[in-house]
């Protein structure tokens, strides 16, 4: 049967946003934990859940538990996050750390990728990836940060995911070494194809090719868990 949709899709890898998806894209779903969670089925559209650092000063401790019982029900979950540490936001950084190293736990003993909030404190994640030298895949959403920032968390196997906003010279640099992702985070007009054109320009490629890129990894991180 001869399908009309592009050999390859478009992989949204990060995106709050429940608009209508085009039929070419495949899109990870953020959601933090609420009260009477759904995660309806919808062709393409996965999900990863997690505590994230904005929102966990008043969910507490038994929130983990909850998002546990999440993980063990919803196949479609499969990654977690966005986690995280941000020094910008008003949550105690101690409470902040304790939640992180528990969803690092979680991420490792269910071999799911990590979605990673990260504000202001590189240190203390690269702390925390040495001690517990994670064997699931850790990717960093939104980086904007320098290609020399860039590289410190490349070099220890991270992943990096791009928005609309980012230095040229770490989406090259990431793209390079093979741990590249793109994504629309939480700007609703933004459509990732847009996203995956600009990014194409930057590195000087054509688009399908980076299209192809971005799929092998999606393979490779998500070992199978994305269908298309
Ligand atoms: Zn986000």
């Amino acid at each position: 049967m001869e399908r009309k949709i592009a050999p390859t899709p478009w992989v949204d890898l990060h995106t709050h946003t429940l608009t209508q998806r085009q039929e070419d894209e495949i899109r990870l779903l953020s959601l933090s934990l609420t009260a009477g969670m759904t995660f309806p089925e919808e062709q393409g559209t996965y999900y990863s859940l997690g505590l994230h650092p904005w929102y966990i000063a008043e969910l507490g401790e038994e929130a983990l538990g909850r998002l546990e019982d999440h993980l063990d029900r919803e196949p479609r979950i499969i990654a977690l996050g966005e986690a995280g540490l941000d020094r910008r936001c008003d949550t105690d950084f101690s409470l902040q750390l304790h939640l992180f190293e528990e969803q690092i736990k979680i991420s490792e003993r269910r071999s799911l990728p990590l979605i990673i909030h990260l504000v202001g404190a590189q240190d203390e994640l690269l702390r925390l990836h040495k001690k517990y030298a994670p064997k699931s895949p850790w990717i960093i959403h939104g980086f904007r940060g320098k290609a020399s920032t860039a590289r410190q968390l490349l070099d220890k196997g991270i992943y990096l995911s791009f928005g609309e906003h980012y230095q040229s010279e770490s989406l090259v640099l990431a793209h390079s070494m093979d741990r590249a992702f793109l994504e629309t985070d939480d700007q609703a007009s933004l459509s990732i194809r847009t996203v995956y054109e600009q990014a194409s320009r930057t590195l000087e490629i054509e688009v399908e090719d980076l299209a192809k890129s971005i799929w092998e990894r999606v393979e490779r991180v998500f070992r199978g868990h994305i269908g298309w």
